[in-house]
């Protein structure tokens, strides 16, 4: 049997209870880095598995080896560093490969950095693309992101800390200033961020603070017509004078001092505020 689990893309908890079992029971691990997921295997009470490296390098070559193993009953777990397998990760190559011999691999599904994005988005009937990660070189990039301009859907991407700031000029750029993204970054983590806003509003933010620079982004990109409604959303200034305001006063006392000096949705600087004081615990 062939299993493809997700795994945390940053809290640990955030893996099944089926998932837990099955690694648990299972004769091999193929996993991304076999260092990375002892860890979290380790954290979770699965010690002394076998585990064989699968990665972008050797997946055909240990996939036909997986294959053998399939073929004399063995029961198989493939994990990626974080997340879902088979979503800009290893594991497509696998899953081929087992179709063809006659094998059905199985998902355990979990975390997942564009559909934890995504589920927060608030995307009311608008359907969305993943994209995942776009290419290195800025040309290619707009070349791409002009294909967006005028679509009816949302597009999911991923972005790393050393692009984020070019990524967010690129989309400036080809899709405009007031085009609204959703981003998230680091999330489930420590310092897990989450902001809707327009590109510009949010190249304001990012170089108002360097630390908003790191760790790992993925970025909604809205279509134009949500864009058009979406007023209700927090501004750059907003956010920052909400963070100062509650840096020295009670919640309640910042979120109306805020929306008093520059307007914004008192329920939405609340909720921030809610969302910030929760990931700090
Ligand atoms: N398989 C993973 C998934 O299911 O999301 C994606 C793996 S891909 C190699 C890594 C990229 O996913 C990162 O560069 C980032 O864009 C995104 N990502 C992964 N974990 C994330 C997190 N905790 N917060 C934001 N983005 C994350």
């Amino acid at each position: 049997m062939l299993y493809i689990c997700a795994t945390p893309i940053g809290n640990l908890n955030d893996i099944t209870l089926r998932g837990l079992e099955i690694l648990k029971t299972a004769d091999i691990i193929l996993c991304e880095d076999t260092r990375n997921s002892a860890r979290l295997l380790h954290h979770h009470g699965i010690d002394s598995k076998k585990l064989v490296a699968l990665h972008d390098h050797n997946e055909n070559e240990v996939s036909t080896r997986v294959i053998e193993w399939l073929e004399q009953g063995l029961t198989l777990v493939q994990i990626s560093d974080a997340g879902t397998p088979g979503i800009s990760d290893p594991g497509a190559r696998l899953c081929n490969m087992a179709f063809e011999h006659g094998f059905m691999p199985r998902p355990l599904p979990g975390a997942c950095a564009y559909i934890s994005l995504l589920s927060v988005s608030g995307l009311v009937d608008i359907p969305s693309l993943f994209f995942g990660f776009l290419p290195s070189k800025s040309t290619q990039r707009c070349k791409q992101m002009e294909t967006w301009r005028d679509v009816d859907y949302a597009v999911v991407i991923y972005e790393s800390p050393h692009r984020i700031c070019e990524c967010i000029d690129d989309i400036i750029s080809t899709l405009g200033a007031d085009r609204v993204l959703v981003v998230g970054r680091e999330l489930t983590k420590q310092f897990e961020t989450i902001v809707k806003m327009t590109a510009q509003e949010y190249r304001e933010f990012l170089h108002a603070d360097s630390n908003q620079q790191r760790g790992e982004f993925v970025i909604n990109i809205l279509p134009l017509d949500s864009s058009a409604n979406d007023s209700e959303q927090l501004t750059a200034e907003q956010l920052k004078i909400v963070n100062l305001l509650a840096s020295e006063l009670p919640t309640k006392k910042a979120v109306n001092l805020t929306a008093k000096i520059c307007g914004g949705n008192k329920d939405l600087l609340y909720n921030y505020l809610l969302a910030q004081k929760d990931n700090k615990q």
